[in-house]
Parts: structure tokens; C-alpha cells; sequence
């Protein structure tokens, strides 16, 4: 069925022939087109993982990454494309990372480091485990109570569509070890904030509070967290210890960077439509899921919206540098471009999985072209929220502008499996799933690089974003 056909019913006859409507039937084809065959995307993804791989913030690996994305924006054709460099507090793992009960049940659990975790000494260090069910029950804890003791702290994190879960389980590593550290514990470990039962742990970043030092912080795979659980339980009261040694280090300042570039628009004087992402990835794997996905789906979605004419606002694509330790990329790029206005931004930073929901920050204030985005996103199955959209973790200079932000919300029954694992790979993306973003994308791309009018005129303006990506 021609789904054109009860729109054209629709409209006045005179409508037909305007340039706007020669414009969005010239964005719905180059929409159509990427649903069936864009290659831009996985071109991006693939090409990442293959030639670079993992890219730990401020390090070689992620100036190797930015390097490559650079090149790969010159090359589709991107205008002013630059690494702009700043300097970031650089953390990287280490070498050595072990876990192994001692007592009553000798055994060795698969545990790797948290981002910003300090080191043990060499030999490692070997206290009792003091178990905690949720983050509260530590928060619960006593002053000094955790004196020359390992905290365990476990949380029970379900798959959801929208990733909520997340939100309940992540402070478990966020504020987990800051917490244990800062009621005297020497260690922490935590079951991982994840989903899957691979004996793979999740990493992630960690931080603690000014004045705390940094104790080793540890994440142990879901099955070995849940083994250790078992454990507690058989030990009846018997004192459980555990033997960790770990050799993360900081290396101080070293130089980061934020990947840009444009399709520059009909009227440069309009505040551009930013689209965000992350270049950066935990070492242990190459980010196709994190955040290479999202890189990629945004860079195609500029490239397929430019395809229905030049745009009349500026696209300019953010590849954050820096994102997982600590979001540097994303405050260096605020802090650099505060004062040049952002009509509106969209992040990708959730997987590869299909887009459900769209949420906007000005539904209320400007419905017109609130309802106008759903109804054309409609057509790929994504369904209008009611949420205000706080924009992704990269997006801290629209925020600080408090300009419009637009979710588009992906499918996270899978995202909390793969998510800062060695399983974060290439054969996890679904090519179906990613051109269905890059469709979706593309639409509301091309609509709001095609709006004249004020995008924000007013309407909530959220200070963080819904689902934290780093501490
Ligand atoms: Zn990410
Ligand atoms: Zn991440």
C-alpha cells in the first residue's frame, strides 16, 4: 500500500506544489532508502572495530580512533571537520586483575577493574568481605564500621525496554566504592551492572567523593557474584575472606579530544542542529554497542538527511572524546562552545537496537512540530512518549544552554548484556536494527535542520541526563 496516499488526501491542492512539500517528500524517499540500504552506518561501526578497536579515554588507542574518524568525515564529504583537543585526568587498567576466595571456600572469581579504581599493593590484599544486599544497606552502614574490611555490594538488575533499571542498579558501581571507601573499607568489589550471565564482568566508571582516597574497586562477573552469594550463605557466620589484587594506575593529565564536522546549511547564521555521540570505549572491548553504534548512526543520519537537498540549518555531528571516564569530552566541548546557540540535540549512545519512542523536552511548548516529528517517525514503529527528554551524556552544552533536546529511545532488552563487556562486538549489531535507526534518524533530522522557526519556546529544562552513562 502506498502509505503517501490518505497524506496527499489530506492536504490542500496548493500545498502539493510548494518547495516544502517537494522537500519532505525528498526527506521521506532518502528515509526510505536508508531503511532498505543505507551503508553509511555500518560502514562507520565496522570500520571502527576492524582498524582501530578499543579506545580507553587519553590514551593512544582513542587519539588512534579519533584519528580514524576524522578521516573517515573528510572522506563522505563533512565540512569543518576537527579534533579538538583538551586535557583529561587519564585512569587506565592495568595488567593484573585477580579475585580469589580463601576462606571457607577456596576459589578464584573473574573480577576487572572499575574505572578511577586505585591499585592494591603488589601481592595484592586479603581482608574479610562484609556482603551488602543493596547500595542503601552500605549507605546504612555505620561510620568506620568497614575499618580494614572488602565490601561486597550486590543490587538485582532485571532487562528492561527503556534501560530504567540502570537507574536502580548504577549507583551500585557510582557511588558503591566511594561510599565503602569513605566508612574505611580497603577493598570493594561489586556484582556487575549488567544483565547477562557470561562470565565476562562489566566495567564502568566509578568515583569518589573529595577528600576519599581511591581503594581498589573491582567488578565480578554475574555468575562469580552470585557463586559468592552462595558462599555467604553455606558459610553459615564463618568469617568469608577474599585475596584481591589489581594494578589500575592514573597517569595523570594526557590529551583527549572531540571529534566534529558539518553539513553545513543553507543559512549558517541559524543555530545548528548538534548531533552527539561517543568515540571513546572501555579497553576491554572494541565499543560497537558503545558508543560505535551511536557514532555511526549519527554520522549516517546527516549524510542521508543531506541527500534531500542541502539542509537550512547547519548538522553538525559531536564525536565525544572521552565520555566513559568521567564525560571530559562532553564539558570540554561546553566549555568551549557555550556562547554559540544549539537549536536542538540528539545523542546516540544505546546500542544498535531498533528505535521505540520518541520524547522531546518541547511537547507542550511548541506542539505543532512535536506532533509533526511523531507522526513521521510513526512509520517505523516508533510510538510518541510522554517523558521530557534530558538528551544523552554528551549533550551537556545544550543542557547548559537550556535549549531543545530530543530522545529517540532504543530497544535495551539486550544493551545491559553487552554493555562495557568483551561481548561489546560487531556480529552483536542487528544490520536491519541499524538501518531502522539511521531511518528514524534521518527523518527528524531532516525535519529540524529544515525548521526556520525557534525550536525551544520554553518548556522544561532538565539539568542531567535520565540514564547516566559514567558517574
Ligand atoms: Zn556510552
Ligand atoms: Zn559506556
Amino acid at each position: 500500500m502506498n502509505r503517501l496516499v490518505p497524506v496527499l488526501a489530506a492536504l490542500p491542492l496548493a500545498f502539493l506544489s510548494t518547495p516544502a512539500f517537494a522537500q519532505t517528500q525528498a526527506l521521506e524517499q532518502a528515509a526510505a532508502a536508508a531503511l532498505e540500504s543505507d551503508t553509511y552506518a555500518w560502514d562507520f561501526v565496522e570500520g571502527i572495530t576492524t582498524e582501530v578497536g578499543p579506545r580507553q579515554a587519553g590514551t593512544e588507542a582513542e587519539a588512534r580512533g579519533r584519528a580514524w574518524a576524522v578521516a573517515w568525515l573528510k572522506a563522505k564529504g563533512f565540512a569543518n571537520v576537527a579534533d579538538e583537543p583538551f586535557m583529561m585526568d587519564t585512569w587506565v587498567p592495568g595488567d593484573i586483575a585477580r579475585a580469589r576466595v580463601t576462606a571457607p571456600f577456596a576459589q578464584d572469581l573473574t573480577v576487572l577493574p572499575l574505572g578511577n579504581s586505585g591499585a592494591t599493593p603488589a601481592g595484592g590484599i586479603e581482608a574479610e568481605v562484609v556482603f551488602f544486599r543493596t547500595v542503601d544497606e552500605l549507605r546504612a552502614a555505620p561510620a568506620e564500621s568497614l575499618a580494614g574490611k572488602i565490601a561486597y555490594i550486590s543490587h538485582q538488575m532485571r532487562p528492561a525496554q527503556d534501560g530504567s533499571h540502570y537507574g536502580f542498579a548504577g549507583p551500585v558501581r557510582w557511588v558503591g566504592p566511594g561510599l565503602a571507601a569513605s566508612k574505611g573499607a580497603v577493598g570493594v568489589v561489586i556484582k556487575s551492572v549488567g544483565t547477562d550471565h557470561h562470565r565476562n564482568p562489566h566495567t564502568g566508571g566509578t568515583s569518589f567523593p573529595e577528600g576519599v582516597k581511591p581503594i581498589p574497586a573491582g567488578a565480578l562477573s554475574l555468575p562469580d557474584a552470585e557463586n559468592l552469594e552462595r558462599m555467604f550463605a553455606r558459610a553459615k557466620g564463618r568469617p568469608l575472606t577474599l585475596r584481591l589484587e589489581m594494578n589500575p594506575r592514573q597517569l595523570g593529565k594526557t590529551e583527549s579530544g572531540n571529534v566534529v564536522g558539518e553539513i553545513v546549511g543553507q543559512n549558517p547564521s541559524l543555530p545548528p542542529v548538534l548531533l552527539a555521540c561517543h568515540i571513546d570505549s572501555w579497553w576491554n572491548s572494541p565499543g560497537a554497542f558503545d558508543d560505535g553504534a551511536g557514532c555511526a548512526i549519527v554520522a549516517a543520519a546527516a549524510l542521508n538527511a543531506a541527500k534531500a537537498g542541502q539542509p537550512l540549518r547547519t548538522v553538525r555531528v559531536l564525536m565525544a572524546g572521552a565520555e566513559e571516564t568521567g564525560l571530559w569530552g562532553s564539558k570540554a566541548y561546553s566549555e568551549a562552545h557555550l556562547d554559540e546557540a544549539i537549536a536542538v540535540g540528539i545523542e546516540s549512545d544505546f546500542g544498535a537496537d531498533r528505535v521505540w519512542r520518541f520524547d522531546s523536552n518541547f511537547r507542550e511548548s511548541n506542539p505543532a512540530l512535536h506532533k509533526r516529528i511523531a507522526a513521521a517517525v510513526a512509520r517505523f514503529g516508533v510510538s510518541a512518549g510522554s517523558d521530557v527528554a534530558t538528551g544523552g551524556a554528551d549533550l551537556n552544552i545544550v543542557r547548559d544552554q537550556k535549549g531543545a533536546l530530543i530522545d529517540l529511545q532504543q530497544d535495551g532488552m539486550r544493551y545491559f548484556d553487552l554493555h562495557h563487556t568483551p561481548d561489546d562486538t560487531l556480529d552483536k549489531i542487528d544490520p536491519v536494527q541499524l538501518r531502522q535507526n539511521v531511518a528514524v534518524w534521518t527523518m527528524v533530522v531532516g525535519i529540524l535542520a529544515n525548521e526556520a522557526n525557534s525550536i525551544l519556546t520554553g518548556g522544561p529544562i532538565p539539568s542531567a541526563p535520565k540514564i547516566m552513562q559514567a558517574p
